[in-house]
């Protein structure tokens, strides 16, 4: 229990443990998705360098390049949840968890269910977003 002597003041220990076993199973679940990403990847890349990409009018060039900007996007994202999750896990690790990182206030335990890795309170969330970044 004392892993947790460092953490936030806003969240117990009970919920700092279940926010961490939720951030690793998001981290697994992303991390099969990315997997099966990298597949779908390899299968575009060998169906582009296929005999028919000698020809430069391949009716299947522009359906070929748009699905695989697709997949590229689908796994930046994915890169992008993962390094996100991480973070969040460095923070439960180092207690800043659960305090929003621009005004240290509590992000609440309602705001951190809804979104694990949130690192910002709803007001500054807000605030950021109207201003339209
Ligand atoms: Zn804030």
């Amino acid at each position: 229990m004392q892993r947790w002597v460092m953490a936030s003041i806003s969240l117990t220990d009970a919920e700092l443990r279940r926010f961490d076993a939720a951030l690793r199973d998001q981290r697994d679940l992303t991390g099969t998705d990315l997997n099966r990403l990298a597949q779908s990847l390899t299968s575009v890349r060998e169906a582009r360098s296929d005999g028919s990409a000698d020809d430069e009018h391949d009716p299947e060039g522009p359906t070929l390049s748009s699905e695989w900007s697709r997949i590229v996007g689908v796994h930046r994202e994915f890169d992008e949840k993962v390094a996100a999750i991480d973070r969040a896990l460095a923070r439960i690790a180092d207690g800043s968890y659960g305090t929003c990182i621009r005004c240290a206030k509590p992000i609440g335990s309602a705001r951190l269910s809804a979104l694990l890795t949130a690192d910002l309170c709803i007001d500054c969330a807000r605030e950021i977003e109207n201003r339209g970044r």
